[in-house]
């Protein structure tokens, strides 16, 4: 029996609600894409761009110079992002066309806007850029199921992509009560408020009003001073050590730990990745011992987020004997 059901929730339309209780660290869905924007599919989107550039360009060095030179430049980049963005409608719409009838409604139920013949082409991208998922390399991928989890900054679930299945998996990062609905967030939950705020407005046009966002002004201050200084942290480690300050680079992975567990509770996606960069860093200092418990701890948070077959996971679970 699947975990989820999919629910109408008033002001948020579809959405994913648990049907029974749901352990940290379970699998709640497993689903293969619709379709991916890989690196292969970008290239003649770029390469279409770049000739509309150094044709515009070359031009312009042959007629002008000088000031006029410039304005011509900015003229070729701008050709440069019209092309691309031509080029790359083309590409996600080939990629609906080539789906099943039943696939291509699930893709275009995912926009809640105007579908007229007319902005068709327009809503493909629309459709791509405000819900698309990461994956390993090139722009993200679409899904019939995963698209339809809502966001939250204070996450109960995590997206991740397995590269060796090539699938999408949601795991619950925390216990999920029967009736709960299951969120994940979008963006990089290591922002202050006003910056999520603005990454959702631009990429995803929605205001949040998840429980970070709005909880009183006093507690979302104490919230987002606490977020960016684990950002801090988060991009520290590995700077750090490459400076040779690698006692303090462990001593930072274990501070950020214990300031994701105060905002997040047991678990994060950047605890797996601040252990396992915090692993790296004991066995350069030649810690066997130490660096073991790192990756026990990298395996243990991974397990949580990214399940036992995820790449890093295994890694992980390797390198701690
Ligand atoms: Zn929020």
């Amino acid at each position: 029996m699947l975990p989820y059901a999919i629910e109408h929730i008033e002001g948020k339309g579809r959405s994913m609600v648990a049907i029974r209780d749901i352990a940290a660290g379970e699998c709640i869905l497993e689903e293969k894409p619709l379709f991916r924007l890989s690196s292969g599919l970008l290239i003649w989107p770029l390469c279409a761009a770049l000739l509309a550039f150094c044709s515009c360009a070359a031009l312009a060095s042959k007629l002008l110079d000088g000031i006029a030179w410039m304005s011509w430049l900015i003229f070729a980049v701008l050709i440069y992002a019209a092309v691309f963005k031509i080029s790359l409608i083309i590409v996600i719409h080939d990629c609906v066309r080539r789906m099943s009838t039943e696939k291509r409604k699930s893709f275009f139920d995912l926009h809640c806007g105007r579908k007229s013949v007319l902005d068709m082409y327009q809503t493909t991208l629309t459709i791509f850029r405000r819900n698309s998922l990461g994956t390993d390399s090139g722009m993200g991928a679409m899904y019939a199921t995963i698209c339809l989890i809502n966001h939250s900054c204070s996450p109960n679930a995590y997206h991740c992509w397995h590269a060796d299945t090539r699938k999408g998996f949601v795991h619950a990062m925390r216990p999920i009560r029967n009736g709960d609905e299951i969120v994940h967030s979008y963006i990089d939950t290591l922002q202050t408020s006003p910056m999520r705020q603005e990454a959702l407005s631009k990429n995803h046009t929605f205001k949040c009003a998840c429980i970070a966002c709005s909880a009183p002004e006093a507690a979302r201050r104490v919230s987002d001073s606490r977020r960016a200084l684990c950002s801090q942290l988060r991009a520290g480690i590995p700077s750090k050590a490459d400076h040779g300050q690698k006692e303090e680079a462990l001593q930072d992975a274990h501070a950020l730990l214990d300031l994701l567990d105060t905002e997040f509770g047991d678990a994060h996606h950047s605890k797996s990745s601040a252990c396992w960069s915090a692993y790296q860093i004991a066995m350069n200092m030649d810690h066997a011992g130490v660096a073991k418990q790192w990756a026990a701890k990298a395996y243990r948070f991974g397990l949580q987020v990214e399940g036992a077959t995820h790449p890093n996971v295994i890694a992980s679970k390797a390198a701690m004997w």
